[in-house]
């Protein structure tokens, strides 16, 4: 039995599946940036993206289920060449999904993008975009230099069509601790953000999220020359909160990497930890009956979702 799962039964937890609400895809790792706290080493010079047939497929599997939201994560979704017909393809299917893509921002201020901005207002894609400080200090030092600034200008961008005011037009901020340390409690820090976006750039948003940061891959690496991932991994340990549990997003999501291939979160993919039914599982192989009953794979770093608040892809869980 590993620490997490010893933990789970020290306390009486079992950890199960409910119904699949959520098809987290991931289209590969290339993106315009490379950030210090990516758990997908991902950048541009990354060649691994999701090819056209694999997509397909796993589109037509998607449109025989009922589950309601498709999110596109990365890399940068965007940059994947097939996106907008993935994405007007999901829109209109006989029953439409929800489709929300993990936005990075800077990308709508490169040259080639200047359609995300139409594109996603036209298709109503959710926006979850990062945005780990109200200050430039902060966010350049996490993700690269300038990135605050191309990441202000395409928030008024999208504020001007409507993102962050519209109910339909939802634009959620991610905000991640810039060091070794948990996120702060959601609401308040919200609240701040708020008032500083709106007071010193204008621009307007609706929720926050708070995400713990993942000791895997190259935030790891990151703590590690830091001399700081033996106390990281210990902070999250002694912070586990058993009434996270419930709100795992392994519970209710599906995750499926840039080759098809199904795990229980985005976490569990950088780790390689695939789903297995006899064999390794691909999503178009999935029967959601059988899927449901099948165990959930958690491991020590299990501990970066149940420590404070908990933390998953829709930010705090208590
Ligand atoms: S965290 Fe997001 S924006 Fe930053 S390198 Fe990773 S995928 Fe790109
Ligand atoms: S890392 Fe993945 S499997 Fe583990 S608790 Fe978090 S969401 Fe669940």
């Amino acid at each position: 039995m590993n620490a997490f799962d010893q933990k789970l039964f020290d306390h009486g937890l079992t950890l199960t599946r409910a119904t699949p609400t959520i098809l987290q895809l991931n289209l590969g790792k290339l993106c315009n940036i490379a950030c210090t706290h990516c758990h997908v080493n991902a950048g541009p010079h990354r060649k691994e993206l999701i090819t056209t047939e694999d997509l397909n497929r796993t589109l037509d599997w998607f449109e025989t289920t009922d589950i309601p939201t498709l999110d596109l994560t990365g890399g940068t979704p965007e940059m994947h060449p097939d996106f907008r017909a993935l994405v007007e393809r999901v829109r209109n299917f006989d029953q439409p999904r929800e489709v929300m893509t993990r936005l990075n921002a800077t990308i709508i201020e490169e040259p080639g993008y200047e359609w995300i901005p139409e594109f996603h207002t036209k298709h109503k894609i959710i926006c979850v975009a990062s945005m780990p400080c109200y200050s430039p200090d902060n966010v350049n030092e996490q993700r690269g230099d300038n990135v605050f600034d191309r990441s202000i200008t395409a928030f008024q961008k999208l504020n001007k069509l409507g993102y962050g005011i519209d109910p339909e037009l939802r634009l959620n901020l991610v905000y991640n601790p810039n060091g070794a340390f948990l996120p702060p409690d959601q609401k308040e820090l919200e609240a701040t953000y708020k008032r500083e976006m709106k007071e010193h750039f204008n621009i307007e948003f609706h929720d926050l999220y708070c995400i713990t940061n993942m000791a895997i891959a190259r935030y790891a690496s990151y703590l590690k020359r830091n001399k700081q991932l033996d106390e990281y991994n210990q902070l999250l340990v002694e912070n586990f909160n058993p009434a996270s549990i419930d709100g795992l997003m392994c519970r209710d999501t599906i995750s499926v990497d840039w080759m098809g291939r199904v795990f229980d979160c985005d976490f569990n993919q950088q780790l390689e930890m695939q789903l297995a039914n006899g064999k390794p599982l691909d999503v178009w192989d999935i029967d959601l009956l059988k899927f449901e009953k099948m165990p959930i794979k958690t491991a020590a770093h299990c501990f970066g979702c149940t420590a404070g608040a908990g933390s998953s892809c829709g930010g705090s869980l208590t």
